[in-house]
């Protein structure tokens, strides 16, 4: 069944996100000599365990995002044996320089734009409010988009159903003319497909791992949704 309203995931479907984080890591460790102490790869590999292990407890409501943002740098530098002083400033370094970097992952806005044009179209997203609105106008998702859903404001994260039934009824369509385009098989193929969505894994920026195949659609590259839509 072709669907009627295409639901787009935000952070690496359409914006790339993974190399906005690393180029802002890159520029962040080059100007903090602190940082420097320890060489970059094990930084890196440290600050993304406690980074996960930090959204496991928002995602968990033991913390909540200001925690999860003072608390990634200041606990990495900690286990490292840096000096936590800075780790704020470094923080809001970090943060300023991601957003400075953010941009469109290749193709995706000319399929953005062109489904715009034939489907309804929305985005859903478990960042931050703060944030997102702010890659929303950046992007000028508004120009495409009918609504940007995002689980901070509804308490849950994808996969909750809270998060698919919510967005079920902003697009007041029957679940199954819902097709939702993501990149995580764990949040939006496994949340969208609980929800009795169709669902399209973009793999272009994941390593698989013998995931059960339940995607009605796959594609690491862009051209081959457009086909699968007709675009
Ligand atoms: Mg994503």
């Amino acid at each position: 069944m072709k669907p009627s309203y295409i639901y787009f995931d935000l952070d690496n479907t359409l914006l790339d996100h993974a190399s906005a984080e690393a180029k802002a890591q890159q520029i962040t460790y080059k100007k903090y000599p602190e940082l420097q102490k320890i060489n970059m790869d094990e930084w890196l590999e440290t600050y993304a365990e406690v980074n996960h292990n930090l959204w496991v407890r928002y995602q968990d409501d033991e913390i909540d995002r200001h925690q999860l943002h003072f608390s990634r740098f200041h606990d990495s530098m900690k286990e490292l044996g840096l000096s936590t002083a800075d780790s704020e400033e470094i923080g809001k370094f970090y943060i300023k320089n991601y957003r400075d970097f953010w941009d469109w992952v290749g193709g995706a806005r000319e399929t953005l734009k062109m489904a715009s044009e034939k489907y309804e179209v929305g985005i859903i997203t478990n960042g931050f409010k703060e944030t997102q609105e702010i890659k929303f106008d950046k992007l000028s998702l508004g120009d495409y988009c009918n609504c940007m859903i995002i689980s901070e404001e509804l308490g849950q994260l994808k996969p909750h159903p809270i998060v698919f039934d919510h967005a079920t009824e902003v697009a007041g369509v029957d679940r199954e003319k819902i097709l939702y385009v993501g990149d995580s098989y764990s949040s939006d193929i496994v949340g969208g497909n609980n929800a009795g969505w169709q669902t399209a894994w973009y793999t272009g920026m994941v390593t698989k791992n013998g995931e059960e195949d339940i995607a009605d659609f796959e594609f690491d590259n862009f051209s081959d949704l457009n086909s699968y839509l007709d675009l």
